[in-house]
């Protein structure tokens, strides 16, 4: 018995399981239990319901353990720690600022370590840029919208609802939607150009050809649909990095393409992320330090070099003694590794290994209210707390508690 009448919450609910943050779910609330009752997807439903554990006590080495003793043992670890790395980073804005703090505080590494090429991604927009547009862009303006690839489809799984054929546009010109390789679309609407994974950077870099009319040999069906760009007002370009089978080549084309074909008519590119807490990380370090992840505070002042402070690679190479993982809302599992881990954690969550510390911890957008920035970075949104669950502390709380417990900065 939760000891409260069951409430139904139907406005303002953001769900944070992934980078989409779809603002219109329509929730059950009785006492620590939660259920999706409308608009959700089925990962937001397993999400919400997930049960809370009965044991919510943090853990040293596998044993439960009072909270300030875990706090105890975590200072310890992070004052002794040669080169700390902070990582997951899945967590809202507050959470985020605590970590960078602690980081500033002990010369350590952040790197969400978020998804396969995102590296890739971020070094191409760096060199060259690309033209990107918002979530209510896509939903309302292009006329053509071509998907690259299906790996939409899990990294942001509202996304035909929420954006391609939504049930109201601003813009009712009719749109056509092509689907470049990846598995048969579901949805008739959608038109399916079969094409191998391997191949699909090669199809985008072919159409930039066929675009600049270069008369070079291409199938008569890629040859209409360069007709159909080079007609339409407004493009669309969606692609999600993780999914891809050659990420940066990929990334390339698609961001010279959304350039290229502004010289005429509006394109933009919808690159899209898994997780909200990279997004958020990523600004946040922008505005914070001026630099994208990875951020090393090692020397003192904030550094961005991807090579040098890459977290695979000073894992890999137990460069890094001592992993923070903080994945608030249990998406993204610790990784396998030999390096001692402090673990913040949402309750419940698969866990590699047994971590030195482990803190159960609240998730915003549930236990708490949360920022979080969403795939379109500009965007960033306020997720409520749905219930009250006193036991488990934020990530910001936890973080900050740490720092308090170690010894005083050297001067
Ligand atoms: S698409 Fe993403 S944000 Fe939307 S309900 Fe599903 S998991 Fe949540």
């Amino acid at each position: 018995m939760s000891g409260s009448e069951p409430r139904r919450v139907e406005r303002e609910v953001v769900c944070p399981f992934c980078a989409l943050l779809c603002d219109d779910l329509e929730v059950a609330v009785d006492g620590n239990r939660l259920a999706v009752l409308a608009k959700g997807c089925s990962r937001a439903a397993e999400a919400f319901a997930r049960p809370l554990p009965d044991d919510l006590r943090p853990r040293v080495r596998g044993e439960p353990v009072a909270l300030d003793t875990a706090l105890a043992r975590a200072a310890e670890l992070l004052a002794t720690a040669r080169l700390p790395l902070l990582a997951g980073l899945e967590a809202d804005l507050s959470g985020l600022r605590a970590a960078v703090a602690l980081a500033e505080r002990t010369g350590g590494v952040l790197d969400p370590m978020a998804e396969e090429g995102a590296r890739a991604q971020l070094l191409t927009v760096e060199r060259a840029g690309w033209v990107t547009g918002t979530l209510a862009e896509a939903r309302n303006r292009p006329d053509l919208v071509l998907l690259l690839g299906d790996g939409w489809r899990t990294t942001a799984p509202r996304l035909v609802e929420r954006v391609l054929l939504p049930a109201v546009r601003l813009d009712d010109r009719p749109r056509r939607i092509v689907q470049l390789g990846g598995a048969p679309p579901e949805e008739a609407a959608i038109e399916h150009f079969p094409c191998p994974d391997e191949s699909l950077p090669d199809r985008v870099a072919l159409l930039r050809a066929l675009l600049r009319a270069r008369s070079i040999a291409a199938p008569e069906p890629l040859r209409e649909l360069t007709q159909a760009i080079r007609a339409a007002a407004y493009r669309l370009l969606v692609w999600s990095i993780g999914s891809l089978a050659q990420p940066a080549l990929l990334a390339l084309h698609a961001a010279a393409l959304t350039r290229e074909l502004n010289a005429e008519g509006r394109a933009i590119g919808l690159p899209l992320a898994a997780a909200p807490g990279a997004v958020t990380a990523r600004q946040l370090f922008l505005w914070q330090a001026g630099v994208p992840d990875p951020v090393s505070y090692a020397d003192g002042a904030p550094e961005h070099d991807p090579g040098r402070w890459c977290g695979e690679r000073l894992l890999g190479e137990e460069a890094t003694d001592l992993l923070v993982w903080i994945d608030a809302f249990g998406t993204r599992p610790s990784p396998i590794t030999t390096v001692p881990t402090v673990l913040l954690s949402r309750p419940g969550s698969p866990s590699s290994g047994t971590p030195e510390v482990a803190f159960p911890i609240a998730t915003p957008g549930l236990d708490h209210p949360g920022d979080l920035y969403r795939t379109d970075p500009v965007v960033a949104l306020r997720s409520r707390g749905l219930r009250r669950t006193a036991a488990l502390p934020t990530v910001a709380a936890v973080l900050a508690a740490i720092g308090e417990r170690l010894p005083p900065p050297r001067i």
